[in-house]
């Protein structure tokens, strides 16, 4: 701008135009008119439309004699100013008064530049979104996931029944029980409950709440076999994989959010997915993970860590046999034998351990039945701390 840039100056009260000459410089602007001079600092100065049509860009600034008005061709004190640093109050300000795209540069350029920069987040994240998303569920509070295992939990009991029959709820408290305690520190209640559903299943929602299928317990041949599927369960739901692969199905940006500490968007999908939480599969390492978890949550709870294996094994060999699918919590992988391989070879190596049988015979709990009654608030599942033992729940489902 060596040559300046003709502008219509307002000086302060009057309301007569005259014309001036505005000269930038790198951290001002300075405005001469018929051997007159101000010099206002690019922070004093704002900037809006203004002039016929609003054509024109109206500069403004205040001095002690009041406030002047500068009147420019749009176009023409963008590309004057555009090569310099100007602060970002005044930058935004002619971004926003000059009509059409792109026309303010130096704006335009830290647009772009900000737009290059989150592209390159953008894809950065996807790049890491397995660690995103790690990052991500460490971020959710506990509280928030109980929330989203106790909705989980209302949405699957909903119109079932539950088994009433005495000896398999005290079979099913004692496992749950003595697993519970061989978890040590956890921040969860447990809730153990057996519901009347033929499928040969269990499964354990984040939070504590696990649900254990009657038709499981019909199929297997004794309580460790069961306590090897909770156990599994259970370790599934320690490590928090349904929270992860709900909280996967997350759109990055709630991710990254969550990576910056703002959980709340995350939660409100999150508890929107409570009923994806049962029908999403496992991972085949999550699978691997809440076996070998498992196993070791059976030593410590001191139930016989055959039972994983050996209800795996049934389960195959039935399904060869009567063509049957699998149950869900061995499906999603089909490489049951290579699961099957990987829990005998780490029981081999520990060899012999003691366990302690369960206080109320498995074919009596068999004998006896589910007989199934409607869920009701005298009914609530049992909540279950390592430090508390069974104690009555009081807010479960
Ligand atoms: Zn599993």
């Amino acid at each position: 701008m060596n040559s300046g840039l003709s502008c219509t100056v307002f000086l302060p009260g009057e309301s007569q135009g005259i014309i001036g000459i505005a000269q930038a410089s790198s951290y001002s602007l300075r405005i001469e008119w018929g051997g007159s001079t101000v010099e206002f600092q690019y922070h004093a100065l704002t900037a809006a439309r203004g002039g016929f049509d609003n054509k024109m860009l109206v500069l403004t600034a205040t001095d002690q004699q009041g406030t002047y008005s500068f009147y420019f061709d749009s176009k023409a004190l963008v590309e004057a100013m555009s090569g310099y640093r100007l602060p970002p109050g005044l930058a935004n300000q002619l971004t926003n008064a000059t009509p059409g795209k792109g026309a303010f540069r130096g704006v335009a350029f830290w647009l772009f530049l900000g737009s290059a920069i989150l592209v390159g987040l953008y894809f950065a994240v996807v790049a890491l979104s397995d660690k995103v998303v790690d990052f991500a569920v460490e971020q959710i509070p506990v509280e928030l996931e109980v929330e989203l295992g106790k909705a989980a939990a209302g949405e699957q009991l909903g119109d079932m029944q539950v088994c009433s029959a005495t000896p398999v709820n005290a079979a099913i408290s004692e496992i749950g029980e003595r697993l519970v305690q061989g978890l040590g520190e956890t921040p969860y209640e447990y809730r153990f409950k057996v519901v009347d559903v033929p499928d040969v299943n269990a499964f354990a929602l984040p939070g504590g709440y696990v649900f254990i299928n009657w038709g499981l317990i019909e199929k297997a041949d004794t309580a460790d076999q069961v306590a090897g599927v909770v156990a599994h369960e259970i370790q599934h739901a320690v490590a928090r994989h349904g929270l992860r692969n709900v909280t996967a199905r997350a759109g990055i940006w709630l991710l990254v959010g969550a990576v910056f500490g703002d959980v709340q968007g995350l939660g409100g999908l999150i508890a929107g997915g409570a009923g994806e939480l049962a029908a999403l599969s496992f991972s085949r390492e999550q699978e691997e993970q809440a076996d070998t978890l498992g196993l070791e949550l059976l030593y410590a709870a001191h139930f016989d860590p055959s039972g994983m294996p050996q209800f795996f094994q049934k389960l195959k060999e039935e399904q060869a046999r009567l063509g049957l699918d699998l149950p869900s919590f061995m499906s999603s992988h089909p490489n049951t034998d290579a699961r099957i391989a990987n829990l005998e070879g780490r029981i081999a190596t520990r060899g012999k351990v003691m366990t302690t049988p369960l206080s109320v015979s498995w074919v009596t709990v068999k004998e006896a039945g589910c007989l199934p009654a409607h869920h009701s608030d005298a009914d609530k599942p049992v909540a279950i701390t390592p430090e508390k033992g069974i104690v009555e729940g009081d807010d479960a489902p």
